[in-house]
């Protein structure tokens, strides 16, 4: 084992951070739920062709972020790098078209990309995300970015910023993006090497290229929605409007093409600042032709994805770590009173209390030094003289010194209801 170390761009979640993990997958199912969306789970391996039918071969997703490997038989096999994909097979496989044409689902979990690590960029993440499977019209739209906002923001992370932008259909963009190339000729000489080759393959990339050169270059472009159709440009004014109906701010960002070649009309995404260049939280669009692609029927969608790890960077700046229930210890002494303390942890916790002890079994000194480490906020004392009374000494860890609970005696067939209201109080 010597030297085995986890793998870069991955992480242990260590109990600490893994409450927040907890509380935030709650939070957010409890969001979706409310929206009328179910759960969806779909394993983390698929089939390569999966990935590169969909999100397409020239993106960098398909082209250098995936965990692709061949199986004992020979077939090959990639980590999933992101869930609309798996959730359309999903789709597909189970007929839901004909089952439930309209389908609301949402997803938690892990994602695989093979990119460079750095804070807020990982190589194993986590991702809510959701789809919207059956609606064309803006409506749906619109109900896919609100939950997107509100997710996000039933976290705690308000201040966000959300883009729009529209990449038109397959009427609209072709000539859109023949324009688009016809300029970005002219200015071919000040691209960076990946625009040039972008510039060829999948031009409207070169939009979004970080490199300050290309910027610029971009900043001159033509813009898609100067060029929607005009059924597009109708979705687009409808996805407005009723962003605006709902009082969601929102700016057109003409630059924001995203990097998974099935979207198509409404591209979204949340910004949230702090975080570099990492900053986008969560993104999606709608995407009609990928059904079909993956060889379903004709059916329009729409869905987003939000970067869990990034949410709990920003979140875990300022907000304090989410609430356990009161810790109670029990502190003992003697083999009966610990036959004693064992038989009441199990009433307990079978009563829902968290209660513990210090199975170490040393001295009391060393049993409530313990207690103390671990937070405890009542202090269960059980000796001889508790014993032969029949009660238990309650210390009330956190009662000011001359406070009448901070010490005092429970008859022991009452501690549990007495324990159990003082943790009802402390939990409201
Ligand atoms: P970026 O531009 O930051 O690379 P992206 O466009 O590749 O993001 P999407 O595929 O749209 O990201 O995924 C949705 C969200 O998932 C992102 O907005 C981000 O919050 C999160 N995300 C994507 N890649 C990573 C990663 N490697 N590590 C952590 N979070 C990620
Ligand atoms: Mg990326």
């Amino acid at each position: 084992m010597e030297g085995i170390r986890v793998i870069r761009g991955m992480r242990d979640i260590l109990p600490a951070q893994s409450i927040w993990w907890r509380w935030m997958e709650g939070r957010l199912a409890e969001v979706c739920e409310r929206f009328g969306y179910g759960e969806l789970r779909t394993p983390l391996l698929e089939q390569t062709a999966l990935f590169s039918r969909s999100i397409g071969e020239q993106t960098d997703i398909v082209e250098k972020e995936m965990y692709t490997f061949e199986d004992r038989d020979g077939s090959m096999l990639t980590l999933r790098p992101e869930g609309t994909a798996s959730a359309v097979r999903a789709y597909i496989e189970h007929n839901m078209a004909r089952a439930e044409p309209v389908s609301r689902w949402y997803y938690m979990g892990p994602m695989f990309r093979h990119e460079r690590p750095q804070k807020g960029r990982y190589r194993q993440f986590s991702q809510m995300g959701a789809e919207l499977l059956g609606v064309a019209g803006p409506a749906a739209d619109v109900e896919l970015i609100e939950l997107m906002v509100e997710s996000v923001a039933a976290l705690g992370l308000t201040q966000t910023t959300l883009e729009l932008n529209s990449l038109g259909c397959t009427a609209c963009r072709p000539a859109y993006r023949d324009g688009l190339v016809t300029y970005l000729k002219q200015h071919d000489e000040r691209l960076c090497e990946d625009c040039k080759r972008r510039m060829q393959q999948n031009p409207l990339r070169v939009l979004d290229c970080k490199q300050e050169a290309c910027n610029k270059v971009a900043e001159g472009a033509p813009r898609m929605i100067d060029a929607l159709c005009d059924d597009c440009a109708q979705h687009f004014f409808a996805v407005r409007g009723g962003l605006d109906g709902l009082k969601i701010p929102y700016h057109i960002n003409h630059r924001m093409v995203r990097g998974l070649d099935y979207y198509g009309r409404t591209t979204f995404e949340l910004l949230a600042e702090g975080l570099g260049s990492q900053n986008a939280v969560a993104a999606g669009g709608r995407y009609d032709g990928l059904v079909e692609t993956l060889g379903g029927p004709k059916v329009p969608a729409v869905g987003f994805a939000a970067g869990l790890d990034r949410i709990l960077l920003k979140l875990t700046e300022s907000a304090e770590a989410p609430s356990q229930a009161p810790l109670i210890f029990i502190v003992s002494r003697g083999e009966a009173a610990w036959t004693k303390a064992l038989q009441l942890m199990q009433g307990m916790r079978r009563a829902g209390l968290r209660v513990m002890s210090d199975v170490r079994q040393g001295s009391f000194k060393a049993q409530m030094k313990r207690a103390d480490k671990d937070g405890a906020r009542w202090v269960l004392l059980l000796a001889e003289d508790e014993l032969k009374q029949g009660v238990v000494t309650v210390k009330d860890m956190q009662a000011g010194a001359d406070s009448q609970d901070k010490q005092q005696q429970i008859a022991e067939d009452q501690l549990v209801d007495w324990l159990k209201k003082k943790t009802e109080e402390v939990e409201k």
